[in-house]
């Protein structure tokens, strides 16, 4: 049975009197479209099947001819069966059906770059506003300085893998929908190396990579948000010869402060008065990021006014400019009084009248604005 119903040169795009060359050429590019290794689509895998089994009855004269003459049921009564088949690799697919490499590098000479650490830093919210460098240490894979990478003791002799004959690879004979492929795997004796070595190295185990403790100083830049990551190209782990190193990511931690809550570039920051502050007037010290700084208040100060300090929040990363630092009042309340307080209040609250207490500005309309 076939597994779809769909027109086959509309499957692949072609029309009816598509030559061999023009069939292949329409199912390279479907499949390169389609793989599930490259394509992302939930549908790829069965999309994919589809361009196949296509391409499988086109390509042959005699299930095309009875195709174009019968259609699927043609097919069916011929007792055609699309074959059944491994995925395998996107590459692996290539290399049966043209016999070529779909990244045209054949896998032996393919360098790969080594692999990125990741390292981790916490600093100050203080720090965080003003940059700053700190030493940061890692572990890092890097060649063996005894042997110079070759995994030999020195003396000794680097002599042909037996396992793959030099090659680094063994060949394993898999199934595609064209037959059979041969698909190369990294030789598990050499690790893909191709030699091996008489002595392995003292130091390294013959490995040719050592682990090593490095320390870089790291330039923390102002502004910087918590979780952020910075990139040191080209610090990581050493890459197979020839090959670049990888990166290092050092990730930036900004430890919160009990003083500030920060929001993007913005600081809040709260300030107590107590009754008789607020209703008399005060001058306070507040503390900044920048340092500490006076905040004067009327009399009848309220509870939520807030009192914005321009350009004294965070500074902006990259950018230019500061956010502010926006101070929000809160009036405390006396608590555990003694039995004169109590009666000093009580004479007070008998003098005062809804004059004293007529609002100017509702607290939720200040709470509104500070957190606009
Ligand atoms: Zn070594
Ligand atoms: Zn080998």
């Amino acid at each position: 049975m076939a597994a779809t119903s769909r027109d086959y040169y509309e499957l692949l795009g072609v029309d009816r009197t598509a030559s061999e060359s023009d069939l292949k050429r329409a199912f390279r590019r479907k499949a390169r479209e389609l793989h599930p290794d490259v394509s992302e689509a939930p549908d790829a895998q069965e999309r994919f099947r589809e361009v196949v089994e296509a391409y499988e009855v086109l390509s042959k004269s005699e299930t095309r001819e009875l195709y174009d003459r019968f259609g699927h049921a043609g097919l069916q009564g011929g007792g055609f069966r699309p074959t059944q088949f491994d995925f395998g690799s996107l590459s692996d697919l290539f290399s049966a059906f043209f016999g070529d490499d779909l990244f045209g590098v054949s896998p032996r000479t393919r360098r790969s770059r080594g692999a990125d650490v990741a390292a981790e830093v916490t600093i100050e919210l203080a720090d965080a506003a003003s940059g700053v460098h700190r030493d940061v240490p890692f572990d890092v894979v890097v060649g063996c300085g005894r042997c110079d990478g070759t995994g030999a003791e020195p003396g000794s002799r680097i002599v042909e893998c037996d396992g793959c004959g030099g090659t680094g690879r063994i060949q394993q004979v898999g199934r595609s929908v064209f037959g059979e492929f041969v698909r190369a795997q990294p030789c598990p004796r050499c690790n893909g190396a191709g030699r091996t070595v008489e002595q392995p190295c003292e130091v390294c185990e013959g490995s040719g990579r050592v682990v090593e403790r490095r320390t870089l100083a790291v330039e923390i830049p102002p502004g910087i948000h918590d979780g952020q990551r910075i990139r040191l190209s080209g610090e990581g782990h050493v890459g197979s010869p020839g090959a670049p190193a990888g990166d290092v990511y050092v990730r930036v931690r900004v430890k919160p402060d009990p003083r500030f809550v920060r929001e993007g570039d913005d600081i809040y920051s709260t300030l107590d008065l107590t009754i008789a502050e607020a209703a008399l007037g005060a001058t306070r010290m507040v503390e900044t990021l920048s340092g500490e700084t006076e905040l004067t208040f009327q009399p009848g100060t309220q509870p939520g006014e807030v009192r914005v300090l321009s350009n004294r929040g965070m500074p902006v990363l990259q950018g230019y400019g500061r956010g502010d630092h926006r101070v929000l009042v809160n009036v405390v309340v006396p608590r555990h009084l003694s039995d004169e307080q109590r009666a000093l209040l009580e004479e007070f609250e008998r003098s005062t009248g809804a004059e004293n207490y007529r609002p100017d500005e509702g607290f939720f309309d200040k709470l509104k604005s500070a957190f606009r």
